[in-house]
């Protein structure tokens, strides 16, 4: 490895929440109302930048912070901050929202296809749009439940998030980028039969869990290219995706450029930027989950988000 590489690996930044687990209680879940911590992931540690004399006291307050807040924590010493190990910590989803998640549809032009029975004018002109709600979110390792009163089609999509990390509002694509704070992933599960009986996809994609996101966020200044990043799925051990991100219609730049347009793009906000072919749905006959199912989303240079199936 050359030394520039190396030096690259030893400086990434993973941002995490999370809860302390308390005593010997494994999994145990947080009490409503109650702030999750955060902090930078270290090797196999996660250093808590929460604590006290810190100014910044949840994530989202810290990517608010900008600039001035990456340089106060790059000042830091690490080593003499409290740091815990995994088996210590409930990772939490990064952050809520303050709007919803912003979601892309049909942005790779298998899954276009695949979603319309291979009909070519599927595929978008200009992104299509829709939105999950706070209450939608989970994080990694969280379950993600089947509804089975409501529906017999959740699906799943491996999709990259953005998270944006500067306000602005009319933001010309040559200068997007420079808004993001990091890059995460997000799971858009979605309920096909709601999704397709209540014709807007809104209710489809909202149920409460079917949003795990995380777990850390990249620092946008660790991916080089974030439109060339291999992306995969995989359901129960089963390669069910396999895209890469330089197969988006509209790129990360040209989404923030319409997204932006006369709406305020604010810190915090996640953009999910779609996803490739081999969704559930797209197999014949269909492969929606079920109990017991893991699925597995990764991509490259930003991590694995994994959730078990209730
Ligand atoms: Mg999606």
């Amino acid at each position: 490895m050359s030394t520039y590489l190396k030096e690259r690996k030893k400086k990434k930044m993973k941002f995490v929440s999370f809860q302390l687990k308390d005593g010997n209680v494994v999994g145990e879940v947080k009490e409503k109302g109650a702030q999750d911590q955060w902090g930078i992931v270290k090797k196999d540690k996660v250093i808590m930048l929460s604590g006290e004399g810190v100014p910044y006291s949840t994530l989202i307050d810290f990517i608010e912070g900008g600039e001035v807040a990456l340089s106060y924590i790059k000042g830091l010493d690490m080593e003499a901050l409290p740091s815990y190990s995994f088996e210590q910590v409930n990772i939490a989803a990064p952050l809520t929202v303050k709007k919803n998640v912003i979601c892309v549809g049909k942005n790779y032009r298998d899954h276009a296809l695949e979603m319309s029975n291979q009909d070519p004018n599927a595929i978008p002109k200009h992104p299509v749009l829709f939105t999950k709600p706070h209450t939608s979110l989970n994080h990694h390792q969280g379950t993600i439940p089947l509804y089975k009163n409501i529906t017999s089609q959740v699906d799943y999509e491996g999709e990259l998030a953005v998270v944006i990390g500067k306000r602005g509002k009319d933001i010309p694509k040559e200068e997007a980028l420079n808004y993001i704070f990091g890059y995460s992933i997000l799971n858009d599960v979605t309920a096909r039969d709601l999704q397709k009986q209540h014709i807007q996809f809104f209710k489809g994609k909202s149920l409460d869990q079917h949003a795990p996101f995380g777990p850390y966020i990249v620092h946008r200044s660790h991916i080089e290219d974030p439109q060339n990043l291999s992306i995969k799925t995989f359901v129960s051990e089963e390669l069910r995706q396999n895209g890469n991100t330089r197969d988006m219609i509209f790129t990360i730049a040209e989404l923030i450029e319409v997204v932006s347009a006369g709406m305020t793009l604010e810190p915090g906000d996640v953009i999910a930027t779609g996803t490739p072919s081999g969704v559930g749905s797209g197999f014949k006959p269909p492969k929606f989950l079920q109990s017991g199912d893991v699925v597995r989303i990764e991509i490259e240079g930003i991590g694995i988000l994994e959730n078990k199936v209730e």
